[in-house]
Protein backbone atom coordinates (compact mmCIF):
# COMPACT_ATOMS: atom_id res chain seq x y z
CA UNK A 1 0.00 0.00 0.00
CA UNK A 2 0.90 3.62 -0.81
CA UNK A 3 0.55 6.96 1.02
CA UNK A 4 0.85 10.77 -0.57
CA UNK A 5 2.36 12.81 1.40
CA UNK A 6 2.64 13.36 5.50
CA UNK A 7 1.65 16.73 6.93
CA UNK A 8 4.40 17.45 10.23
CA UNK A 9 1.64 20.15 11.39
CA UNK A 10 -2.06 20.85 10.05
CA UNK A 11 -4.66 22.98 11.80
CA UNK A 12 -7.34 22.23 9.01
CA UNK A 13 -8.19 18.59 9.46
CA UNK A 14 -9.41 18.16 13.16
CA UNK A 15 -9.06 20.33 16.66
CA UNK A 16 -5.78 21.76 17.42
CA UNK A 17 -2.78 20.99 16.11
CA UNK A 18 -2.32 17.68 14.55
CA UNK A 19 -0.26 15.26 12.26
CA UNK A 20 -1.94 14.41 9.44
CA UNK A 21 -1.38 11.58 7.11
CA UNK A 22 -2.67 10.81 3.47
CA UNK A 23 -3.23 7.60 2.22
CA UNK A 24 -3.19 6.85 -1.75
CA UNK A 25 -5.42 5.05 -3.67
CA UNK A 26 -10.18 5.99 -3.77
CA UNK A 27 -12.32 4.02 -5.36
CA UNK A 28 -14.95 6.45 -4.68
CA UNK A 29 -13.92 9.46 -7.70
CA UNK A 30 -16.65 12.11 -5.84
CA UNK A 31 -17.27 14.98 -7.84
CA UNK A 32 -15.34 17.99 -6.46
CA UNK A 33 -13.19 15.48 -4.76
CA UNK A 34 -10.83 18.30 -2.75
CA UNK A 35 -7.32 15.51 -3.44
CA UNK A 36 -8.26 13.46 -6.54
CA UNK A 37 -4.00 13.10 -7.08
CA UNK A 38 -4.60 10.52 -4.18
CA UNK A 39 -6.94 8.70 -6.20
CA UNK A 40 -4.43 6.41 -7.93
CA UNK A 41 -3.42 3.47 -5.89
CA UNK A 42 0.28 3.44 -7.53
CA UNK A 43 1.48 6.56 -6.93
CA UNK A 44 2.58 7.91 -4.08
CA UNK A 45 5.55 6.83 -1.53
CA UNK A 46 5.28 3.03 0.23
CA UNK A 47 3.69 2.64 3.27
CA UNK A 48 6.20 1.17 5.59
CA UNK A 49 6.95 0.55 9.01
CA UNK A 50 9.42 2.93 8.66
CA UNK A 51 6.30 5.70 7.90
CA UNK A 52 4.82 4.59 10.72
CA UNK A 53 7.85 5.58 13.15
CA UNK A 54 8.22 8.78 11.43
CA UNK A 55 4.79 9.58 11.62
CA UNK A 56 5.04 8.54 15.64
CA UNK A 57 8.11 10.77 16.12
CA UNK A 58 6.37 13.79 14.53
CA UNK A 59 3.23 12.78 16.98
CA UNK A 60 5.30 13.32 20.10
CA UNK A 61 5.76 16.92 19.79
CA UNK A 62 4.11 18.55 23.03
CA UNK A 63 2.36 20.67 20.82
CA UNK A 64 0.57 18.03 18.41
CA UNK A 65 -2.91 17.05 19.64
CA UNK A 66 -3.68 14.41 17.56
CA UNK A 67 -2.82 12.31 14.29
CA UNK A 68 -5.74 12.66 10.85
CA UNK A 69 -5.75 9.98 8.63
CA UNK A 70 -7.50 11.35 4.98
CA UNK A 71 -6.82 10.13 1.77
CA UNK A 72 -7.30 8.81 -0.43
CA UNK A 73 -9.33 6.25 1.07
CA UNK A 74 -7.33 4.67 4.56
CA UNK A 75 -10.55 2.12 4.71
CA UNK A 76 -10.13 0.66 1.17
CA UNK A 77 -9.42 -3.41 1.67
CA UNK A 78 -5.97 -2.04 0.12
CA UNK A 79 -4.70 0.70 2.79
CA UNK A 80 -7.45 -0.53 5.96
CA UNK A 81 -4.32 -2.89 6.86
CA UNK A 82 -1.89 -0.10 6.88
CA UNK A 83 -4.02 2.05 8.75
CA UNK A 84 -4.90 -0.19 11.13
CA UNK A 85 -1.22 -1.02 11.89
CA UNK A 86 -0.83 3.07 12.14
CA UNK A 87 -3.91 3.65 14.68
CA UNK A 88 -2.71 0.88 16.97
CA UNK A 89 0.31 2.16 17.09
CA UNK A 90 -0.34 6.15 17.47
CA UNK A 91 -2.83 4.98 20.46
CA UNK A 92 -0.39 2.29 22.05
CA UNK A 93 2.16 4.97 22.36
CA UNK A 94 0.13 8.13 22.74
CA UNK A 95 -3.08 7.32 24.50
CA UNK A 96 -4.15 10.42 25.78
CA UNK A 97 -3.84 12.07 21.89
CA UNK A 98 -6.81 11.86 19.82
CA UNK A 99 -7.33 9.84 16.43
CA UNK A 100 -9.48 11.06 13.66
CA UNK A 101 -10.24 9.70 10.04
CA UNK A 102 -11.98 10.40 7.01
CA UNK A 103 -13.39 8.28 4.99
CA UNK A 104 -16.08 7.93 1.93
CA UNK A 105 -17.79 5.00 3.25
CA UNK A 106 -20.37 5.04 6.11
CA UNK A 107 -19.69 3.71 9.26
CA UNK A 108 -22.54 1.00 9.26
CA UNK A 109 -20.70 -0.55 6.27
CA UNK A 110 -17.32 -0.61 7.80
CA UNK A 111 -17.71 -0.84 11.61
CA UNK A 112 -16.31 -4.38 12.10
CA UNK A 113 -13.43 -3.20 11.58
CA UNK A 114 -10.69 -3.61 14.02
CA UNK A 115 -9.74 -0.01 13.50
CA UNK A 116 -12.69 1.56 14.86
CA UNK A 117 -11.01 0.13 18.90
CA UNK A 118 -8.28 2.65 18.11
CA UNK A 119 -10.12 5.87 16.45
CA UNK A 120 -11.70 8.70 18.34
CA UNK A 121 -13.80 10.72 15.21
CA UNK A 122 -14.83 9.21 11.91
CA UNK A 123 -15.63 11.84 9.52
CA UNK A 124 -17.88 9.39 6.71
CA UNK A 125 -19.64 9.53 3.55
CA UNK A 126 -18.53 10.54 0.03
CA UNK A 127 -18.21 14.31 -0.34
CA UNK A 128 -21.17 14.82 -2.56
CA UNK A 129 -20.96 18.91 -4.88
CA UNK A 130 -25.13 19.70 -4.59
CA UNK A 131 -24.65 19.59 -0.62
CA UNK A 132 -21.12 21.48 -0.22
CA UNK A 133 -21.19 23.80 2.55
CA UNK A 134 -18.06 26.16 3.69
CA UNK A 135 -19.61 26.60 6.76
CA UNK A 136 -19.08 23.26 7.86
CA UNK A 137 -16.48 22.02 10.17
CA UNK A 138 -14.07 19.11 8.86
CA UNK A 139 -16.64 17.78 6.44
CA UNK A 140 -17.25 19.76 2.99
CA UNK A 141 -20.53 18.45 2.66
CA UNK A 142 -24.10 18.28 4.88
CA UNK A 143 -24.75 14.58 4.21
CA UNK A 144 -21.31 13.51 5.67
CA UNK A 145 -21.19 12.98 9.37
CA UNK A 146 -18.72 13.95 12.28
CA UNK A 147 -19.25 10.60 14.75
CA UNK A 148 -17.46 10.16 17.87
CA UNK A 149 -16.49 6.90 17.65
CA UNK A 150 -16.04 6.04 21.43
CA UNK A 151 -19.43 7.52 22.70
CA UNK A 152 -21.72 5.61 18.97
CA UNK A 153 -19.51 2.25 20.06
CA UNK A 154 -20.58 2.34 23.86
CA UNK A 155 -24.53 3.69 23.21
CA UNK A 156 -24.93 1.32 19.86
CA UNK A 157 -25.75 4.18 18.00
CA UNK A 158 -24.57 6.79 16.47
CA UNK A 159 -23.62 10.22 18.75
CA UNK A 160 -22.28 12.66 16.40
CA UNK A 161 -18.96 14.06 17.68
CA UNK A 162 -19.75 17.63 19.69
CA UNK A 163 -17.23 20.33 20.87
CA UNK A 164 -17.58 24.59 21.38
CA UNK A 165 -16.15 24.80 17.72
CA UNK A 166 -18.81 22.53 15.94
S1 LIG B 1 -13.92 9.67 -0.82
FE1 LIG B 1 -12.67 11.49 -0.31
S2 LIG B 1 -10.69 11.17 -1.34
FE2 LIG B 1 -12.15 9.73 -2.24
S3 LIG B 1 -12.93 10.79 -4.08
FE3 LIG B 1 -14.38 11.20 -2.38
S4 LIG B 1 -13.70 13.15 -1.48
FE4 LIG B 1 -11.98 12.34 -2.75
Amino acid sequence: MRYNKIRKMDISNGPGVRVSIFFQGCHFHCEGCFNPDTWDFNCGKEFTDETIERVLELCSKDYIVGLSMLGGEPMHPTNIPGSTKLAKAFKERFPEKSLWSWTGFTYEGIKDNEIFEYLDVLVDGQFKKDLFDPRLHWKGSSNQRVIDIKETRKKGEIVLYKDEEY
